[in-house]
């Protein structure tokens, strides 16, 4: 018998620093909508960078969260799809890799990053489009040069060619090209780990989520998702990027310089409903949220500007808070 598919959706922070107002209103987002469907809200730790991920921030991400009002049903305390934490996750994603590589679409590569953007001249501030370099060689002999370098192979998707489409909740139409925009990306590290896009995808469907709510940053990932979605034959989640915060002159909130965490307006003595009023009147949801859906939600970025302009209180933390 089928199961009756329950709604999911999840927040899944890298712990590299405090909960800054962006990320908070990107989970209180996700946590609507994963309500407003009557479904149940997971906390996921994607702490495979292990050089980004700071000890004790988990925790202090979790009191701010809930300082804010956002509860999960489901996270590393508990939980059906245990563990919630990627860390502890390793084995799932190299039984993904070895599925990959049953189905011939991935391809190892001892290509180091260096060389990868010296051949791909990629224009400034961009990632570069990888070559291909490794696609067409014998696997054998990529893995004997990686070795030979002293370290591992890192596995690359082969992107097929053509445009790969999905509709956005809040961005509407997207599209990318992930052979020529891209190229073939990795799925797994050099160092032995699972990468973001592979991690990610597997997690998503081991833990049942029906609805992705992030952050805009991550939107041009999802061509990429869509494509291991495809190859492992799963039904993908319905995806919603929030548009971020950011200051007058279009920069986002940097996590590390923490001016505007959620810890450093608690401390300016900003209290919570009202900060949680002022960041629900920007995601478009009233005091009533049952129907509340990510649709709702103005497209792009929000300014602090307007955030100020509803929340007073915080204009004075302003100042220094973003990534220069
Ligand atoms: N861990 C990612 C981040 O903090 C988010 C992953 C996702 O939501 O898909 O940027």
């Amino acid at each position: 018998m089928p199961r009756t598919m329950i709604e999911r959706g999840r927040f899944a922070p890298t712990p590299s620093g405090r909960l800054h107002i962006g990320s908070a209103r990107t989970a209180l987002a996700a946590a609507l909508a994963a309500r407003a469907a009557g479904g149940r809200f997971a906390l996921r730790v994607e702490d495979l960078d292990g050089t980004r991920t700071r000890e004790g921030m988990t925790r202090a991400m979790l009191e701010d969260l809930t300082w804010l009002g956002v509860r999960f049903d489901e996270g590393p305390e508990r939980g059906p799809h245990e563990p919630y934490v990627q860390s502890a996750r390793g084995a799932l994603y190299l039984e993904a890799l070895s599925v990959l590589r049953e189905k011939g679409l991935v391809y190892p590569c001892a290509c180091s990053r260096r060389e990868v953007e010296e051949l791909a001249r990629a224009p400034h501030g961009r990632e570069p489009v990888y070559p291909g370099t490794c696609r067409d060689r014998a696997h054998d002999a990529v893995l004997a040069q990686a070795h030979e370098r002293g370290r591992a192979a890192a596995w690359r998707f082969r992107a097929r060619e053509g445009t790969v489409a999905m509709v956005d909740e809040i961005a509407g139409a997207y599209a990318q090209d992930v052979a020529r925009e891209v190229g073939d990306f990795v799925v797994y590290r050099a160092d032995g780990v699972a990468a973001y896009q592979l991690a990610v995808v597997v997690d998503d469907i081991a833990m049942e989520v029906t609805q992705v709510v992030r952050g805009e940053d991550l939107l041009a990932s999802t061509p990429r998702q869509a494509l291991l979605y495809e190859a492992f034959g799963a039904r993908p989640p319905r995806w919603a990027h929030v548009g971020l915060v950011v200051n007058d002159q279009g920069q986002r909130l940097a996590k590390r310089d923490g001016a505007l965490s959620i810890a450093a307006l608690r401390e300016a003595g900003v209290r919570a409903q009202a900060l949680r009023e002022a960041l629900l009147d920007t995601l478009g949801a009233g005091p009533t949220q049952d129907r509340w859906t990510p649709e709702s939600i103005a497209r792009g970025a929000l300014t602090l500007r307007a955030l100020s302009e509803r929340l007073p209180e915080i204009a004075p933390l302003i100042a220094g808070s973003t990534e220069g």
